[in-house]
């Protein structure tokens, strides 16, 4: 190839490149028609942990060991062997719960099974995937090839690689409904909302949990109102309490083109460790991009056109055109 011949191959991929550069990005996916979920409300937590304790149960992770000894609930962050912790908002004195100023307040932290997931995206091989029923993102170790680019791609710092292990897996929240467990599957709840004693995780699916939450920004603060617990479709108790002022706003209603586990609180969500977030999703404008490029062919093209151009000026006797 000469090179101006080389010169009209890239001007035809640039081309293409540029058709790209222009390429729709998709619109956000909208949730599973059968999404289920759950609705943390953090002004119900009491810290008590019982959900970072029966999350290990089910999943089979080992407690937190420390100074020799078994720290089962207290695990700070999220890891190899932690899908769920519970982290605590303090300003000042922490005397106050649910208060803002000079108060303290707990949060959860686990996947949230997002509607357009990024780290479904950013997968190559399809090891990560959102159920389009339910909404459910599992992992599946058998497709991984370990690039970790789900670590990246997740917004929220979820998913976590087994660094200590040698033939380390990534390790997230499957919403207890992976092979083995399939707790969804078997018309179970989650687990860390089965043993919730308050109801501050509520399990249910998407549209109901929406409604609940929406039900509870509506009350007046003070007004008594009979919080459910454990599955939102059949909850086997509830109990009665004032309802806190709670913040004006369902999180993962349209975060990053939203969340299949919800979050009410009365603490504003950046002080809860919230990521700043628009509604349109990472996911829905690379893949857009992405898909018109590979459509088209261009990168693959482009890269093509210049290794041929590279090797057969350095194989050509006469050494080519310059
Ligand atoms: S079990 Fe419920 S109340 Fe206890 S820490 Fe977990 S979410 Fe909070
Ligand atoms: S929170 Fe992170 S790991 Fe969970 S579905 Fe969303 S992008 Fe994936
Ligand atoms: S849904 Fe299951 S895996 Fe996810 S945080 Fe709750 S108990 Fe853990």
């Amino acid at each position: 190839m000469k090179r101006r011949d080389f010169l009209k191959a890239a001007a035809g991929g640039a081309a293409v490149l540029c058709t790209g550069g222009a390429a729709q990005a998709r619109e956000n996916l909208q949730p599973a028609p059968q999404a289920v979920g759950m609705l943390f409300d953090s002004t119900l937590c009491v810290g008590c942990k019982a959900c970072v304790s029966k999350c290990k149960e089910v999943n089979g992770m080992p407690p937190v060991i420390r100074d020799g000894q078994v720290q089962f609930d207290s695990a700070s962050d999220l890891s190899g062997d932690t899908l769920n912790v519970i982290k605590i908002y303090k300003d000042g004195t922490a005397k106050v719960k649910d208060s803002e100023v000079d108060g303290f307040a707990f949060e959860k932290r686990s996947c949230m099974h997002c509607v357009n997931p990024g780290c479904v995206s950013v997968c190559p091989v399809t090891a990560m995937r959102r159920d389009p029923a339910t909404g459910i993102v599992t992992y599946h170790a058998d497709a991984c090839i370990g690039c970790r680019n789900c670590t990246v791609g997740c917004p929220y710092n979820v998913p976590q690689f087994e660094y200590d292990n040698p033939f380390g897996q990534i390790q997230k929240c499957q919403m207890c409904n992976q092979a083995g467990v399939e707790r969804i599957d078997n018309g179970q709840m989650t687990g860390c909302a089965e043993v919730c004693p308050t109801g501050a995780t509520l399990f249910g699916t998407r549209e109901a949990l929406m409604e609940e939450a929406k039900r509870r920004l509506a009350l007046k603060p003070g007004e008594i109102y009979n919080y459910p617990r454990g599955d939102l479709g059949k909850p086997y108790n509830s109990h009665e309490k004032a309802a806190p002022e709670y913040k004006q706003h369902v999180w993962g209603e349209k975060e990053a083109g939203g969340t299949n586990v919800l979050h009410i609180s009365s603490i504003p969500f950046d002080k809860l460790g919230m990521p700043p977030l628009g509604e349109r999703s990472a996911a829905s404008i690379a893949e857009g991009v992405q898909h018109t490029l590979y459509s088209y062919l261009a990168l693959p093209a482009v890269a093509l056109a210049g290794l041929t151009y590279v090797v057969r000026r350095n194989t050509d006797d006469d050494g080519g055109e310059s």
